[in-house]
Parts: structure tokens; sequence; C-alpha cells
């Protein structure tokens, strides 16, 4: 089977709808598709309205931007319940300051000699409530400022560089809590990118565990293959579930739906016991 645990429309930082991603995951082979916007549900109902007619099982979920120990993570949360008003309040909060930062990224910006950022951003985001640093990354590349969306973030995106605002995010604790009161499980997204010492790493997955997160991020799109090992291995050290997830946001734009390797036979699959 094909699961693909993780992706984005354009109800959060996608270029596709969330139909047309539902559309070219059934196209690629998906078996199985959960679509994780970015600290939002809103794009769940048309994607399961648009996988209703497709040889296509949906999962609910989420990617819920964490703030911790000064890092930001990201936290899946995976067949939750999108009816349920304690993950919604919860995102409603980690939502509310993304325009005014994206303000204060756009002044940054102007200081650095790019005008305009924050109105070229906007174009870029059908939900203007979850406009994110990959709109700006959109947008910069269009108007020549770097060639791709990924040296945008490597010149002007990340810490350190002149369009980084640092953000509070929630914390993991009840970003964890909404996800198990949504009857969710928790899956801590793409370990390897966050810079942690593997003694900072260890800390941060006995937090993860002891709040009640149920698998880590074996292979995904921002991992290279010889971090698949590496990450299963600290899965299966922590008594955590292994997930497969490409994180797939525009044709062209980081790894396609489907198309990552499978998870190493011996580990535990997040979907073990999911009916699918
Ligand atoms: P935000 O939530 O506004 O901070 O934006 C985070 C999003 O930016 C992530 O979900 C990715 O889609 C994207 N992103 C973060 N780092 C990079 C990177 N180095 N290269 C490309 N995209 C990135
Ligand atoms: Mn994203
Ligand atoms: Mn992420
Ligand atoms: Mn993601």
């Amino acid at each position: 089977m094909n699961i693909d645990l993780h992706c984005h429309s354009s109800a959060s930082d996608g270029a596709l709808s969330p139909a047309a991603l539902v559309r070219r995951a059934a196209e690629r082979g998906v078996d199985v598709l959960a679509l994780t916007d970015h600290d939002q549900l809103e794009g769940l109902a048309e994607a399961r309205a648009a996988a209703r007619t497709l040889p296509l099982e949906l999962i609910d979920g989420v990617e819920i931007s964490v703030t911790w120990r000064g890092l930001t993570l990201h936290v899946l949360g995976l067949r939750i319940d999108p009816g349920n008003t304690a993950l919604a309040a919860g995102l409603r909060a980690v939502r509310a300051g993304r325009l005014e930062r994206a303000r204060t990224m756009a002044q940054a910006l102007a200081e650095a000699g790019i005008h305009g950022a924050l109105e070229g951003a906007l174009r870029h985001a059908d939900n203007p409530a979850l406009v994110s640093r990959t709109h700006f990354a959109r947008h910069l590349v269009e108007v020549g400022v770097a060639a791709d969306v990924r040296e945008v973030f490597r010149k002007y995106l990340v810490p350190g560089k002149p369009g980084y605002v640092p953000h509070r995010w929630a914390a993991l604790g009840d970003a964890l809590g909404w996800i198990r009161a949504a009857g969710g499980q928790a899956v801590l997204a793409h370990p390897g990118r966050y810079a942690l010492s593997t003694g900072a790493m260890e800390g941060l997955l006995v937090e993860f565990c002891a709040g009640g997160g149920a698998g880590l991020e074996v292979v995904c799109g921002s991992h290279a293959p010889d971090q698949y090992a590496l990450y299963g291995a600290l899965a299966t050290k922590h008594g955590l579930a292994a997930s497969r997830g490409s994180d797939f946001h525009a044709p062209g734009e980081g790894a396609e739906l489907g198309t990552l390797p499978q998870l190493d036979a011996r580990l535990r699959p997040v979907w073990r016991d999911w009916e699918i």
C-alpha cells in the first residue's frame, strides 16, 4: 500500500486546492492520504468530498506549529476529529499572530531593500489568516530575488537572515493535548530538520512520549536516505510508531506525493491498527 501521511493544500501553504491535491494523489497511486495543513482544518471537507469518488482513503490531519525551547517544531495530528472544539480553539490561538508576524517580516525585508513583500505574499495566500514564509518565498522567487524557494529560505527566511522574525507558537504539551482531545495520534514531523544535539533530541522525544505522542516521521521529504535509519532507530528506542509522509506542497517544489521509499519492515507503522 502507498500511504502518504503528510501534505498541504491551498488552505495553508500548498499550491493545489484540496480537491486537486486529492486527485493528484490518486493519480499517483496513493492509497491512503492524510491532508495535514498548517494550524487549521479548513481544507478537510473539500478533500473528503473529492476522495469520495476516488480509490483513495482520506485521513483527517493537521500540522501544528510548536515552540519548544525557543525552537519551532511541527507536530502532525492524524485521524483527528475535525469537529472537536478543543482542537479548534487551540488552532485558532496558534493562528492568531500570523498576519502581524507577516507585517513585521515585510518591514524587515523592506529594510533589506525588498519592498512590497506583504502584498506579494498575500497574493499567493488563498487564506490570509495562514500567510506563511512559503508565500513570501514564492513571491520573492517571482520578483527575481532568488532562483527558487529553497534559496529564498536560505538567504532571507531562516534564523539569522534579514527576513526572519521569531514567533511564539503553541506549547508542545498543549498541541499534544489538543490532538489527543480530538482522538488523534500525534506524530513528530521531520525530526531531521531541527537543529538539536543528540542529547536535546533525546530530551524532546522523552517529553513528546510523556505528553502522549504516538509516532515519529521517519521517511519524509526533508530526510536524506541515511536519516531513515537514524530516526527509525530512535522511534524503536522510544517506543514510537513510524510514519511516512512526502510533505508535498506544490508540483516541482520538494517531494512528490507518494514517491518516497517504504518504511523499513521492522518498524511499527503508525497505521498498524487502522482499518484501512
Ligand atoms: P511558517 O509556518 O510561516 O514559519 O512557514 C513554515 C513553512 O515554510 C514550512 O511548513 C515549509 O513549508 C516552509 N519551509 C521551512 N523551511 C524551509 C526551507 N528551508 N526550504 C523550503 N521551505 C521551507
Ligand atoms: Mn509548509
Ligand atoms: Mn513542517
Ligand atoms: Mn508540512
